[in-house]
């Protein structure tokens, strides 16, 4: 590790110092584990960036490892889009990348090992009984009847579990450890079970499959792993974890250490209830942009860089907790008011004419693409008679302190002139048909030659010249008040998705390009859909808003 990153320390960090300093390792490997049964989410990126960052740091190596012992629900769509999503955050696996069904023989071997050794038997228990056999939290379980059976007899069987001789459900081999052990984890585990199941790498192959508790050390162990970091829920089963590597006599065996899951708040993270959403079609597939699925993310708008950000800021914990969501907004707004150029579009839109401009007439003004990053350069605007304004910068009657286009105020258009608001013009129906206006044709760039106050600045689009384009803004998928309804079911939020068919848009942006980010002045972040966007016709995605009253907490 180098000196200078020495600074402040998470406990992973400060106990892999620890295994160094005593020589229990002389290197660092890590891995993240996946199973394909899904897309791969925010807490995930936690997962990958921790690991991943733990092997750049040491000086280390880092391994991508499909835990893929679960054919049921393991899916090779699942597979491609996870290598895509780590790609794309920037972890590099170089040329380890594995698939824990590869070590499905040697896991066998391992299973035989352990039972030559006397510390593995076959139950012919059906699962129903050995539940009950297992006893409780405060209750010492039973011996199964079948758990001095000789080691010939379980080889004979177990290489008969192998063959096919038995049922699925029928037959399980288990770890012998201690049915009075006060963690329920130790009471025999079950360690392979027989189930007919069709996997999608090895087919049918195999009718037996190891359970996660012995796979997963097996797989660590063969790669070489020294730390195996993951989540709380498997504290209780780190005996289990360090009696499989021990009792397989593996050199070197891996370590396990736990930290936090990461939970944000207002979304859903758990693929179970993802795959829901997915499956009965309320959201537009695993990269529907109100998921938080690093495929939506990417879709959405989001950067790597924002990702990285965010995780570094939630830290590396040892107690559950939420983070929240806004934390994640933040971060990507930093990462990108530097770098997205910042140009204009009117979501709701409303004509402006400003009467006493000629009409016919074109001209172009010079803007800044970014004020606060002169490299984005600058490009010129055109301004005529016609223009859009977004709706709700003018009001009929306007109440106190509203500053923008009513009848007599004067408001400057962004980066272009002074204009005075003479009137409205509205359909039978009381529907507006274009605000009218006057200019002062001295005011080229937006101030007034005599230094006069205005107080309000609306941006606009000049009408004849517009691109247009779908815009779709979101919200949180799920209700604020509660993200589960009392039968369990999800309390969704109906305004999650709100299209606008025809928003007005700068003319450059016709040709904006899939994932490309812009900042609309006073609307946010945005970026184009690469799903449904055509060239010429893109449709925007709100990455996020400007304004929120997130304030990064002090450091302590
Ligand atoms: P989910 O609960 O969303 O289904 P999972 O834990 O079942 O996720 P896996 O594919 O088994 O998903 O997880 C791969 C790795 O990602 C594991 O090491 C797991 O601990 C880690 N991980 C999963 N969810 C989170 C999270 N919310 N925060 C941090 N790490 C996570
Ligand atoms: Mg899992």
């Amino acid at each position: 590790m180098d000196e200078n990153t020495a600074v402040s320390r998470n406990f992973i960090e400060l106990a892999i110092d620890k295994d160094l300093e005593e020589g229990v390792y002389d290197h660092v490997v890590t891995r993240f584990p996946p199973e394909p049964n899904g897309y791969l989410h925010i807490g995930h990126a936690k997962s990958v960036l921790l690991n991943y960052g733990l092997a750049e740091k040491y000086h280390g190596k880092f391994n991508l490892r499909f835990d893929d012992t679960n054919p049921t629900k393991e899916k090779t769509e699942y597979v491609e889009s996870i290598i895509e999503d780590i790609r794309w955050l920037g972890a590099d696996w170089e040329d380890r990348l594995y698939f824990a069904s590869d070590y499905f023989e040697k896991m066998y071997e391992c299973a035989v090992f352990l039972i030559k050794k006397g510390k593995a038997f076959v139950c012919d228990l059906s699962a129903d009984e050995i539940r009950e056999y297992r006893g409780t939290l405060t209750e010492p379980g039973k011996d199964s009847p079948y758990r001095d059976r000789s080691v010939e007899e379980n080889l004979r069987l177990f290489e008969a579990m192998r063959a096919g001789a038995f049922e699925d459900g029928s037959h399980v081999l288990r770890a012998k450890i201690d049915m009075a052990s006060p963690n329920i984890n130790m009471r025999d585990p079950v360690i392979y079970r027989v189930a007919r199941m069709t996997h999608h790498n090895t087919g049918d192959k195999w009718c037996i499959y190891p359970m996660y508790d012995f796979a997963h050390p097996i797989e660590d162990a063969i790669e070489g792993v020294t730390h195996s970091i993951c989540t709380l829920e498997f504290e209780d089963h780190r005996p289990l974890y360090d009696w499989v590597v021990r009792e397989c006599e593996f050199e070197n065996p891996p370590r396990q250490i736990e930290f936090a899951k990461l939970y944000l708040t207002n979304v859903i993270t758990g693929k179970r209830y993802i795959k829901q959403l997915v499956e009965k079609g309320i959201v537009d597939g695993w990269d529907d942009p109100r998921l938080v699925t690093i495929a939506a993310l990417r879709r959405r708008g989001y950067t790597p860089e924002s990702i990285k950000l965010f995780v570094e800021l939630c830290g590396v914990a040892k107690a559950n907790s939420s983070v929240d969501y806004a934390l994640l907004e933040y971060c990507i707004r930093e990462d990108l008011k530097l770098k997205c150029p910042r140009l204009m579009a009117v979501l709701n839109p409303v004509k402006l004419i400003i009467d006493n401009y000629p009409e016919g007439q074109t001209e172009y003004l010079p803007v800044e693409n970014n004020l606060e990053n002169p490299e984005l350069g600058s490009r010129e605007i055109p301004f005529s008679r016609e223009l859009y304004i977004e709706a709700d910068d003018f009001m009929e009657e306007p109440p106190k302190k509203y500053f923008r286009m009513f009848p007599g105020n004067e408001v400057r258009l962004m980066n272009a002139y002074l204009v005075t608001c003479t009137g409205v013009e509205k359909a039978e129906d009381g529907r507006i048909l274009a605000v009218h206006a006057v200019y002062d044709p001295e005011s080229r760039g937006g101030n007034a030659p005599d230094g006069r106050k205005v107080k309000g600045t609306i941006h606009f689009v000049n009408a004849a010249t517009a691109a247009h384009a779908e815009v779709r803004l979101y919200e949180n998928i799920v209700n604020e008040d509660g993200r589960f309804n009392e039968d369990g079911s999800l309390n969704l939020n109906p305004n999650s998705l709100v299209t606008i068919p025809d928003a007005v848009l700068e003319p450059s942006l016709a040709d904006a390009k899939p994932y490309e980010r812009f900042q609309f002045v006073r609307n946010g972040f945005f970026a184009v859909d690469p799903k449904d966007s055509e060239p010429g016709k893109p449709v925007f995605n709100r990455i996020v808003s400007l304004k929120s009253s997130f304030r990064l907490p002090a450091k302590a």
